[in-house]
């Protein structure tokens, strides 16, 4: 076997061993090269299960998190979900293998623009990519069948809570940024809203208004 594809067998492993179980999830993980989004000095760690450095000092999510994340959203092909907080592409890459449409914004210009010529370039077609202050939601193109939240809120957000579908789901991880965060699965029922706490997580903050890159 070659060196590569030993790391990328290792890399499917790794995310079963930590819980990702999801026949789709996998799947769509064993699709998605987690090295087409990670550049330069990183890129040879691209198959490791670690946060990593992107550019404009944020990150790309633990491979696992990733996973578990994506499976606790429960999406089915004909959802239109919404990610806030881009990155590198590669969370709203693997959602776009499980939906029918992601539509994903991160303040960040540079980013969204790197990350659209990823999507080019795998031919990815049902993204919708934008630069633009999430905690404001998308109300353009909602409600969503799913939402997830790929950085830190001190609360689940009121104007993305309004935006998801009765019966939806959301996914944020919650807690002060510099610390550890619950990352919590809010459900809208008629009644209102139902929250679990899934595991422990670490993300970089949301921050509200655009940045200036
Ligand atoms: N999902 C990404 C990792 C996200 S890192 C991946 O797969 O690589 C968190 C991202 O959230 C950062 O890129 C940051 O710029 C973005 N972010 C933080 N606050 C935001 C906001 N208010 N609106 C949109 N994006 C935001």
């Amino acid at each position: 076997m070659t060196q590569d594809a030993e790391a990328k067998m290792q890399f499917l492993f790794a995310l079963r061993s930590k819980g990702v179980m999801d026949k789709r999830v996998l799947e769509a993980m064993e699709k998605i090269d987690r090295g087409a989004f990670v550049k330069g000095l990183f890129a040879e760690r691209a198959y490791e299960d670690m946060p990593l450095p992107i550019a404009c000092g944020q990150t790309i999510s633990q491979p696992s998190v990733v996973g578990l994340m994506t499976q606790a959203l429960q999406v089915d092909a004909r959802h239109k979900v919404l990610e806030i907080g881009t990155g590198s592409g590669y969370q709203a890459a693997v959602l776009s293998q499980l939906a029918r449409r992601v539509y994903t914004l991160d303040r960040h210009r540079r980013l969204v623009k790197e990350a659209q010529a990823v999507f080019d370039e795998l031919g990815l077609t049902n993204i919708t990519s934008m630069a633009a202050d999430g905690t404001r939601g998308l109300p353009e193109q909602a409600p969503f069948d799913r939402i997830l939240i790929t950085a830190a809120a001190e609360d689940p957000p009121g104007p993305l809570l309004e935006e998801l579908k009765l019966g939806g789901i959301m996914v944020v991880p919650v807690g002060q940024s510099d610390a550890v965060q619950a990352l919590i699965k809010v459900t809208r029922t008629e009644t209102g809203f139902e929250y679990d706490e899934l595991r422990q997580v670490r993300f970089v903050p949301l921050v509200e208004g655009m940045s200036a890159d």
